[in-house]
């Protein structure tokens, strides 16, 4: 047997509890792991309130991210012991995820952790850090360099806004982080960030074209913010496009990319392919300040895991929550 959060649904309502699962209940896959660790992501918040429907399966235990130690495998990539990290590919959504003692998925999901990192900073980093990488990457692979000037970051106090300034700054480029919570500037500030705008100034409707400030971009709020982003970048700037915290729409007009030559870069995550994901690892390993790690995030039990879900779809989580599954 081995604890796990566990999402149920009836015809009417879900509801979320730590419970006791036998381990033939895992599902299929060919690597089992020791989970050791796991983390809230927005879409974790998602799961276990059910304000979106991103779990397809019930009962689901839900967590995108898990970070641990291979207990058995059939396949040749890894072999019991090994440390490994996983990130998406539908886990948590359609099949049991790393809000659990024990995982089993295909052995094609998992990377070998990279030695920089302890499992607890794996998944401090967790998907919204391996994002926030994979945007840094899109923008580095597209000549963005630290001369080009100011980067903007929207969401910055959330996990991949957060883990994004920290990797910007550590590269050497002028940060202006977007946020709606003064209070945080000093947060933001000893992340690397150069410049706090209130994100106010970005989330109401604008003009298609406004003064051009911004050679880059790491938006994880969608919407009016993206949209005003894109009216603001530079001749010839580039926007990464990673998140909805203010909404899935993108209310803006084709001025930007055809007046500006302004280019949008979709970033996705959860079925990037390996090549990108180890890209992003190693950048991590050698761009984030492990020592950051620690002010960016705050640990919690299984039992509170569902309430930190709660409070990321609320708004009110700063940076990034680990789940220690064995506390
Ligand atoms: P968090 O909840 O940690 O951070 C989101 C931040 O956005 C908040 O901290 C807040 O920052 C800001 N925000 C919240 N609500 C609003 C609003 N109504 N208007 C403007 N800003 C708002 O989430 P994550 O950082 O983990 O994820 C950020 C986004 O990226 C989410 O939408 C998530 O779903 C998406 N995502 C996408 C991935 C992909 O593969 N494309 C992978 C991971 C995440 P502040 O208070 O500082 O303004």
């Amino acid at each position: 047997m081995f604890k796990a959060l566990l999402i149920t649904k009836n015809e009417t309502a879900q509801s979320v509890a730590v419970t006791d699962i036998d381990e033939s209940q895992l599902p299929e896959g060919a690597v089992t792991v020791k989970v050791e660790y796991s983390t809230i992501n927005y879409k974790d918040g998602l799961a276990v309130t059910g304000k979106s429907p991103v779990v397809r399966k019930f009962p689901m235990v839900p967590g995108i991210d898990f970070a641990g130690v291979v207990e058995s495998s059939s396949s040749d990539l890894f072999k019991p012991g090994d440390r490994v990290v996983l990130n998406g590919w539908g886990v948590g959504e359609g099949h049991w995820g790393g809000l659990g003692q024990k995982a089993r998925v295909k052995a094609e999901w998992l990377i070998k952790l990279p030695a920089a990192f302890t499992s607890k900073q794996a998944m401090a980093i967790g998907t919204a850090g391996y994002t926030a990488a994979l945007c840094v990457e899109a923008l580095v692979a597209h000549g963005v360099k630290p001369e080009a000037g100011e980067v903007l970051v929207t969401g910055a106090t959330g996990g991949v806004g957060s883990v994004a300034i920290a990797l910007l700054s550590k590269l050497g480029y002028k940060v202006v982080a977007s946020s709606g919570k003064a209070s945080e500037a000093e947060y933001l500030s000893s992340l690397g960030a150069a410049e706090i705008v209130d994100r106010a100034t970005l989330s109401a409707p604008g003009k298609p074209l406004q003064k051009e400030r911004w050679a880059a971009v790491v938006d994880c709020v969608g919407s009016h913010t993206l949209a005003n982003a894109c009216a603001q970048t530079r001749y010839g700037g580039f926007v990464a496009a990673c998140g909805l915290a203010q909404g899935m729409d993108f209310p803006a007009s084709v001025a930007p990319f055809i007046l500006r030559g302004v280019s949008l870069l979709g970033i996705d995550s959860v079925m990037a392919p390996m090549a990108k994901r180890e890209a992003a690892w190693k950048r991590l390993a050698s761009d984030l300040d492990a020592s950051k790690l620690e002010s960016i995030s705050k640990t919690v039990s299984l039992s509170e895991a569902a309430a930190a879900g709660e409070a990321i779809v609320a708004g009110t989580i700063r940076g990034r929550v680990v789940v220690d599954v064995n506390a």
